[in-house]
């Protein structure tokens, strides 16, 4: 059976209920000696005993992963592509990034706040491209490293008057083993300098075949400066985008990636999320990372309130618990009392983790020693 009382945990622990008890009300549970436990408490309780709960007997309601929906392929509709931006040091990718953003910021929106929220959309032939803002870098190894998968094309962006860097085979590296397709930009194509051939030589090296050299991979000559090539490499992102048929379903409960975090002293925490599948709203109950919470207000990447926001948007918001970290996922829950459950579960078994942690490299310390 899926339940079992106090009294009968106790027993299959042998241990003493009072014991029991006393361990539940340490992790806010206050539980009478017949009172049935939910599943995560058996599997809370047991694990603090080292026993594991048999899978099919015990889901694990903080997995995000096993609680996902997965869409009916009729449900899906064309999504926008979130792009990435890496490259070596200095060859000009917050330019590329400040370049695109100032260009395609319409009239009605240029004197507006643009507020920096880590990531921000723009507009090229009625169709959106969501930009990470952040070091490319950052992006692949943070969040890949807790599992996240934010990125669907990147672009490498190459100084031509200085070529392929440790860098930006770095770059190609982490593109290639996340799978995600890579457009190359040739910047500083205004330079004296400037050596487009040797870029594409040198890229050639790393696996990267420029089309008119036949390959697959594209090539975009442009300056970030001057804004010269810009809108080809825009075009481009679209073209690869449509290639790549990414979709999501609108009509569901939100999930995805928080992009940053911090805790501001006005607001408290605030934090970017990616919205990946669904359409997140105000109001939502949400559990992000290990925090939990309701979404009290959203405002997106040019300053303003909006009340909802679908696939592939940025959008900062209040009305969390706790600061999340960035590459944390995320998810809506029908109600507050779910997401506060599986919120605090999340968090519990988090401390639980670094407890086994810390013991362990206790351990390997002692051992050193000897
Ligand atoms: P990042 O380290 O990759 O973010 O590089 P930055 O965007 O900070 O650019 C480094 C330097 O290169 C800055 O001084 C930029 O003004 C300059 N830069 C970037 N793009 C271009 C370009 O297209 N042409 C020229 N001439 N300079 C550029
Ligand atoms: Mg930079």
């Amino acid at each position: 059976s899926e339940s079992l009382t106090v009294s009968e945990l106790a027993k299959e622990l042998g241990k003493e209920p009072s014991e029991i008890i006393k361990k539940l009300f340490m992790v806010g549970v206050m539980a009478t000696i017949n009172q049935e436990l939910e599943k995560e408490a058996i599997e809370l309780i047991a694990g603090e005993y080292g026993v594991e709960v048999e899978e099919e007997v015990v889901l694990d309601a903080t997995d995000f992963e096993a609680m996902e929906i997965i869409d009916d392929e009729k449900d899906l509709q064309i999504r926008p592509p979130v792009v990435t931006i890496m490259g070596h040091v200095d060859h000009g990718k917050t330019t590329l990034l400040d370049s695109i953003r100032n260009t395609k910021v319409t009239a009605g929106e240029a004197g507006g706040i643009t507020q920096h929220i880590g990531a921000y959309q723009v507009v090229v032939e009625e169709k959106k491209i969501t930009f990470l803002d952040t070091p490319g870098h950052a992006a692949f190894t943070t969040m890949r490293a807790r599992g996240a998968k934010v990125t669907d094309i990147t672009i490498l962006v190459v100084a031509a008057d200085d070529g392929v860097m440790p860098q930006t085979i770095e770059a190609i590296n982490h593109a290639k083993a996340a799978e995600v397709p890579i457009i190359v930009a040739v910047n500083k194509m205004d330079k004296e300098a400037a050596n487009p051939d040797r870029v594409m030589q040198e890229l050639m090296e790393h696996g990267l075949v420029a089309e008119e050299w036949g390959g697959d991979t594209i090539f975009c000559k442009l300056s970030a400066l001057s804004g010269e090539g810009i809108d080809q490499l825009l075009e481009m992102i679209l073209l690869v985008s449509e290639v790549e048929e990414l979709k999501a379903n609108p009509n569901r409960r939100a999930v995805g990636t928080v992009v940053e975090a911090q805790l501001d002293k006005g607001r408290g925490s605030v934090a970017t999320l990616l919205v990946q599948n669904g359409t997140l709203k105000v109001g939502d109950p949400i559990v992000v990372g290990n925090t939990f919470g309701r979404v009290r207000a959203m405002v997106n990447d040019i300053g303003r309130r909006v009340k909802e926001v679908g696939p592939s948007t940025p959008v900062e918001i209040t009305g969390l618990n706790d600061v999340p970290l960035a590459g944390d996922r995320f998810m809506v829950f029908e109600d507050e009392k779910t997401a506060r459950q599986i919120g605090e579960l999340r968090a519990q078994k988090q401390l639980e983790q670094q407890r086994g942690e810390k013991t362990r490299v206790s351990l390997d310390d002692l051992f050193e020693q000897i």
